[in-house]
């Protein structure tokens, strides 16, 4: 579903990504892991084209995405993501959060677009808070408004940025949940995150990034129990 094929970034004369490659499968959920500063926001927005790769090619679906003639809109149709601090529109609600896109990028109908939206957030289980504000959401909530919103869009695959780095610790878990659920259900996802016990449980692969590069990758197993890697036997000694 998504191949990244030997991708540098850089950000002036510093350089973020040093030449990754990765792939993920349809229905893969693909974790990736490590320290702060190694890049992994970086790759993922590459991903989904809020940066322009210097070099190296992102295919997704097969097509590839770093040509300057494709359309933005197009991929962003089919990349969800979601992001650390929710970027809710504020000044709407909840439904109207969920609905812009598909009714503004898809042209959906407004009836069809809000019962979409309805049927999203029975699923993230906030069908009571359709008409309320973000400010009268926690932050968890708020959460579960931002993948609902993505999942509006009906995407091919979800990416996550440190879904719930910004959360109070008890409202990691309902967080946690929509995305297990997700993962059941088979959408294709790539996750940054710090929450071992999520990757151990629900990735089928772990990638373990430090300094731009992919420096290792494996089962869940095999990078938790058994990581070959100098760096990652260092950073998950860290984290575990
Ligand atoms: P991670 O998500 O793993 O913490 P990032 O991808 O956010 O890492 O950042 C990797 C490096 O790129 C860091 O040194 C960061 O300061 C730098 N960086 C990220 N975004 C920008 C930007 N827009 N401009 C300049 N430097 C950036
Ligand atoms: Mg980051």
């Amino acid at each position: 579903m998504i191949e990244v094929k030997n991708i540098h970034k850089n950000f002036g004369s510093l350089e973020v990504l040093k030449g990754v490659s990765c792939y993920i499968a349809p229905r893969e959920v693909v974790c990736v892991i490590g320290p702060s500063g190694s890049g992994k926001s970086t790759l993922l927005r590459c991903v989904n084209q809020l940066e322009k790769v210097n070099s190296g090619q992102i295919l997704i679906d097969g097509e590839d995405v770093t040509q300057s003639r494709v359309n933005i809109d197009r991929i962003r149709e089919q990349v969800g993501m979601v992001f650390q601090h929710f970027n809710l529109f504020p000044h709407k609600t909840t439904l109207d959060n969920v609905t812009l896109a598909p009714i503004k990028i898809k042209g959906i109908p407004k009836e069809e677009a809000q019962e979409n939206a309805r049927n999203l957030l029975r699923k993230v289980g906030l069908l009571d808070k359709a008409n309320v504000y973000p400010n009268q959401l926690s932050g968890g909530q708020k959460q579960r408004v931002a993948i609902a919103r993505a999942l509006a869009m009906q995407p091919k695959v979800m990416l996550f940025d440190e879904p719930t780095s910004a959360l109070d610790p008890e409202m990691v878990g309902e967080v946690l949940e929509v995305m297990k659920d997700l993962a059941r259900e088979g959408m294709t996802m790539m996750v940054v995150t710090h929450e071992m016990g999520f990757a151990r449980e629900v990735g089928h692969r772990v990638l373990f990034m430090d300094e731009g590069k992919i420096m290792e990758e494996g089962s869940p197993e095999q990078i938790f129990d058994n990581p070959r890697n100098e760096r990652t036997q260092s950073f998950l000694s860290k984290v575990l």
